[in-house]
């Protein structure tokens, strides 16, 4: 099995089937798979040979879809990518990726243009062609869709995913068909997904939690999937009940700002039996409102990083009443997990150690990165650069990713306690914390700070605040205010571009 035959292999068994829906068409299993080999035979018309990567900057759409498992029909390899990126960022990945077919959506293309216009390849655009681009459409209309039949095995690479480079440079995270299928199976099992599951895509289907645990699973069960090109709660709202969707994937944000929409309580949502959500902890309190808002208790917490593909564990719905903000207390199916110490040996209750991981999902490696792979995997584990703490009852916790640790005077300081402790400030509207080099203490502790413009001494009310809250050794000595912290297209915080700022001052 690769990922090719999972698609063909539904569609002969599901064929009228409802398997993509977006708010303007719907395929059955067999048109989607139709449509997939019109656009295998166009890319093999153009010369595509396996193991070419092909970019694919998209945003959730039918076309997305359809070019994501026709590359793999024809045994190459597919880099999608946010539709978010901007130029500069989409320019390293094309180069890295060795991407030589580039494929966009209609809505995109005039902003990368002068982009690509400096790369080699063969350039794709949903909507009509141009000089430069080539049409979707068009050269779907010429190729039939007899059956191409890839009999890769599940070893071949499939795909690269580059991380959202919040610890540095993107790193390009190679998967095999046998990890994203290990995943999807994980996924299928843990979220009890049927042929009746309605799936509602609106994070971007370049990350691998939206792609992996929701389309290939989905895929995988034979369930049908609804794709937005986007996030909005009022979306989310209006699809969730007009479609029956019965499991949607989203971060902490997503489930925030849908809770406080004026018309969530009016809603029928009764259909959502699993809400997922992962990337970051929601707190007791956020979890209560959301439960609350949203009338459920179905909540799911998945923790997990590109490289692992990305699920470890899952925080169940019981779970959160006494546990909401640790990441659970196992590994998901078929994966192990562990927090050891700095010799690999298993850390004690409380002892904060690096979360390690251990399953068919976790990555082949990086693209082109053979120091960085030996790094992370070691003896089949995967290091995640998380750092956790495992309580008596057995759950983990998050403590903070090890390359943000601060060390100042020879005491490890974790900046997510002091975000988390001034994010409870009421004045404070977002914060970040960094470690900025200092002659005596190796390290100090600052903070960037966006506030509601109600506080006329930021360092001062910050630090009164905060010896009510964390040791003083953690307390930041510097302040900034900032009206913006800088995040990526997903919504994470750049710290490496704050700490880059004060490198270059
Ligand atoms: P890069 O590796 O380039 O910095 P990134 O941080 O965006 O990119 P992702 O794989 O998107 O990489 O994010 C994974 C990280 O998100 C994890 O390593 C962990 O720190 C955090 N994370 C994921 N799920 C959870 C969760 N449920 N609770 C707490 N933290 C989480």
């Amino acid at each position: 099995m690769n990922l090719s035959e999972l698609l063909a292999y539904q569609s002969r068994k599901y064929p009228l089937k409802e398997g993509l829906i977006t708010p303007t068409s719907r395929l059955t299993y067999k048109e989607w798979n139709f449509k997939v080999n019109q656009f295998a035979h166009a890319l093999r018309s153009l010369g595509i040979q396996p193991a070419d990567k092909v970019m694919i900057h998209m945003p959730n759409t039918i076309e997305f879809v359809i070019s994501y498992f026709a590359v793999h029909r024809v045994g190459a390899i597919a880099v999608p990518v946010n539709a978010r990126l901007i130029n500069s960022e989409l320019s390293y990945i094309f180069d890295h990726s060795d991407t030589t077919f580039f494929l966009t959506h209609e809505l995109l293309f005039e902003q990368v243009t002068d982009l690509v216009h400096e790369k080699k390849g063969t350039f794709i655009k949903t909507g009509s062609a141009t000089d430069y681009w080539l049409s979707f459409e068009e050269l779907m209309s010429n190729e039939s869709g007899t059956e191409i039949v890839n009999t890769a095995e599940e070893d071949t690479e499939a795909s690269i995913l580059y991380t959202s480079g919040t610890t540095g440079k993107p790193k390009g995270v190679v998967f095999t068909h046998r990890n994203i299928l290990t995943v999807s199976r994980m996924m299928a099992v843990e979220m009890e997904m049927k042929p009746s599951s309605r799936m509602l895509h609106m994070m971007p289907l370049s990350h691998s939690a939206p792609l992996h645990l929701f389309m290939a699973a989905g895929t995988y069960v034979g369930a049908a999937h609804i794709l937005a090109p986007s996030f909005s709660p009022e979306l989310l709202l209006e699809l969730a009940s007009s479609e029956r969707t019965t499991h949607f994937f989203g971060a902490p944000v997503a489930y925030l700002l849908t809770a406080k929409h004026p018309k969530v309580t009016e809603i029928d949502l009764s259909w959502m039996k699993y809400w997922v959500y992962g990337g970051a902890p929601l707190s007791r309190s956020e979890v209560q409102f959301i439960q609350e808002q949203l009338d459920t208790e179905q909540l799911y917490c998945v923790y997990g990083l590109t490289e692992a593909g990305p699920n470890g564990s899952l925080l169940l719905p019981l779970e959160h009443d006494e546990k909401a903000g640790s990441i659970g207390q196992r590994a998901a199916l078929n994966c192990e997990m562990k927090v050891v110490d700095d010799q690999g040996n298993e850390a004690g209750i409380d002892e904060v150690g690096e979360i390690i991981l251990r399953g068919e999902g976790t990555m082949k490696g990086y693209y082109k990165d053979e120091v960085k792979t030996k790094e992370a995997l070691k003896d089949g584990w995967l290091y995640t650069g998380d750092l956790a703490q495992r309580d008596q009852d057995g759950f983990y916790w998050v403590v903070d990713r090890k390359k943000d640790i601060i060390i100042s005077g020879g005491s490890n300081v974790y900046p997510r306690e002091i975000e988390d402790a001034l994010l409870r400030h009421p004045h404070v509207q977002d914060v970040a914390v960094i470690g900025v080099p200092h002659p005596d203490w190796g390290e100090t502790v600052k903070a960037f700070i966006v506030q509601d413009g109600t506080m006329n001494h930021l360092a001062e009310e910050c630090k009164e605040y905060l010896r009510q809250e964390i040791a003083d050794y953690k307390i930041p000595k510097l302040y900034e205010e900032i009206s913006e912290l800088p995040r990526n297209a997903t919504g994470k915080l750049m710290k490496n571009q704050l700490r880059d700022q004060i490198h270059n001052r």
